[in-house]
């Protein structure tokens, strides 16, 4: 045995472990990083933006209403950092460039983009449903998902500093919704369009997922999780034994736009309280 050999590889598992201590109390970090979350002045959306807020991240909420932009900002602003609120309706596509163009000149870069608004089902029967209706679903969960990533991948790859794309589907977009066939293919495509800008976007270090929740006590959600009828049903078939909260996306959030997913792309990422396993 030579001692002072010892001692040295002694000091250098020392140093990993400080150093590996260090990365991981850092790794969730978004510090000096930016977002953008589309939907972000209420539910699942004001979920993440709180987050990502709270990590540090300055954050751009988009949303049509500028009165509930401003109060979730304001909410937003409690973290410390920098808050944008958009007024934007995503289905508008000229109206998505000019709030990208707007987020860009505040904060000068996007990092990370969360298509996240949406528009739920009306549960109208599928042989009733108005042209009107099924694209007014599509319009703005897909057509807004389509011009939104469209404006935060052209500029991620003009950057060439990576980033990561998000997109809240739903776990329709694997399990059979009645009277909801509009909304369920938008969230199927969603997942498509997200699988392949993985692929097109991977070599530039843009990563891309989608985020598929289950029942959560949103605005949206209110007919079902608080139905009297449907509710204790759906209740019952969650393991969790509860409805998702807003919150229970801060997590996720902050997870996609860290370092911590930098080699998680390409992903259908469930979080439903094991709804969809049963
Ligand atoms: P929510 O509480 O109704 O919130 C919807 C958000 O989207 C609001 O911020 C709303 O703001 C915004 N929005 C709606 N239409 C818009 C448009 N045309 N342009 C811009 N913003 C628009 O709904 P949520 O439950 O949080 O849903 C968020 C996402 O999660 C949606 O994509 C939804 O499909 C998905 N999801 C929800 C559930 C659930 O159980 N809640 C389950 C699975 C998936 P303004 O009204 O101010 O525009």
């Amino acid at each position: 045995m030579v001692p002072g050999r010892r001692r040295d590889a002694q000091a250098v598992a020392e140093e990993e472990r400080v150093v590996l201590t260090a990365l991981m109390s850092n790794i969730f970090d978004l510090t000096g990083t930016t977002a953008i979350v589309t939907g972000g002045n209420r539910g699942i959306g004001l979920g993440m933006a709180e987050g990502l807020a709270g990590a540090g991240a300055a954050v751009s909420i988009w949303g049509r209403s500028q009165e509930r932009n401003e109060e979730a900002a304001a909410r937003l602003r409690a973290h410390g950092g920098e808050v944008l609120a958009v007024t934007c309706d995503v289905a508008d596509e000229e109206a998505v460039r000019h709030a990208f163009g707007e987020t860009l000149e505040a904060f000068g870069k996007v990092d990370a983009c969360f298509a996240n608004a949406g528009v739920g089902a009306g549960s109208t029967r599928f042989e009733e449903m108005s042209t009107d209706e099924w694209r007014h679903v599509l319009g703005v969960n897909l057509d807004g998902v389509f011009f939104t990533l469209r404006e935060a991948a052209a500029h991620m790859k003009q950057r060439g500093e990576g980033g990561s794309l998000v997109a809240t589907a739903s776990v329709a977009a694997r399990l059979g919704m009645p009277r909801g066939e509009h909304y369920a293919a938008t969230k199927a495509a969603v997942t498509g369009l997200i699988r392949s800008l993985a692929v097109e976007y991977g070599r530039h270090g843009i990563r891309a997922n989608s985020v598929l929740p289950g029942w959560v006590v949103t605005e949206m959600s209110a007919p079902i999780t608080k139905g009297e009828r449907a509710g204790p049903v759906m209740l019952a078939r969650t393991p969790a034994g509860r409805f998702g909260e807003p919150e229970d996306f801060a997590g996720i959030a902050v997870y996609l736009a860290s370092p911590a997913s930098a080699w998680h792309t390409g992903d259908e990422i469930v979080v439903d309280g094991g709804f969809s396993k049963t």
